[in-house]
């Protein structure tokens, strides 16, 4: 069961693809955020950014189908700093926006370090995320209605960027680094523990190649607590 499980999550880590990600711009309806992070994790990204709409509270409702466990949000209270985080990380700023300077979305190069910027539900990307952006891409439009939902232009969005980094290879190789790595597969495998070790401040165990914990030295920490 445990070797099952060990597969799976080693499959999953080797389609992560650190170097593309969603920023939800004051996105605040729970079902949108969790459909966005619900996409992610089936595209394979790992972490996404998120700036909280004024006086919304930031949760995923059960559309994220446990997708949340696999998918860390960093939260944000500003723009400026969440930003920042992305900016820091030589991602592309592509904000799904539209603009008149908006160019179609399938004309773009996902290949490289990509973020997505999303906007809100009602009041779209924000003039000071549309000036952050790098550029502005639509999905084209050619029925009565303006916009589509967040979720599903994400969805739309990220699919391409797939599509194209399947093209390329870029999937089923792990490009996350070991110490991620070694932490998501002690995490997923052993949730309860990770939960005991985070309570009492203290490291993780050392797993062997079977993902069971084989460590003597923190077994001792363990019984000193
Ligand atoms: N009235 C808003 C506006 O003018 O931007 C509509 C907001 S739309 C419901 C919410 C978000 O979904 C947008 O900010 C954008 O990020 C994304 N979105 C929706 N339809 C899109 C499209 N056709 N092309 C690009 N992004 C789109």
């Amino acid at each position: 069961m445990k070797e099952n499980r060990l597969a799976r999550i080693n499959e999953l880590l080797n389609n992560r693809q650190p170097d593309l990600t969603v920023f939800m711009d004051q996105v605040h309806k729970p079902h949108n955020l969790a459909a966005v992070v619900r996409t992610a994790d089936a595209i394979g990204i790992g972490e996404v950014h998120a700036v909280r709409a004024e006086g919304a509270i930031h949760r995923c409702s059960g559309t994220a189908m446990g997708s949340d466990r696999w998918v860390t949000t960093h939260r944000y209270e500003t723009f400026k700093e969440g930003i920042e985080v992305v900016k820091k990380q030589g991602m592309q700023v592509l904000a799904a926006h539209l603009s008149d300077k908006a160019v179609d979305f399938r004309s773009i190069d996902y290949t490289k370090p990509t973020c997505i910027l999303l906007g809100a539900e009602k009041e779209g990307v924000t003039d000071e995320a549309a000036n952050a952006a790098d550029q502005h891409i639509i999905i084209p439009m050619l029925g009565m209605v303006q916009s589509l939902n967040v979720s599903v232009a994400n969805s739309i969005i990220l699919y391409e960027a797939q599509r194209q980094r399947e093209a390329a290879g870029m999937y089923g190789t792990r490009k996350i680094s070991d110490e991620v790595y070694e932490r998501l597969v002690f995490e997923w495998l052993h949730p309860k523990i990770k939960r005991f070790c985070q309570k009492h401040k203290i490291r993780y165990p050392q797993l062997n190649e079977e993902g069971d914990i084989d460590d003597d030295a923190w077994q001792e920490l363990r019984r000193n607590i």
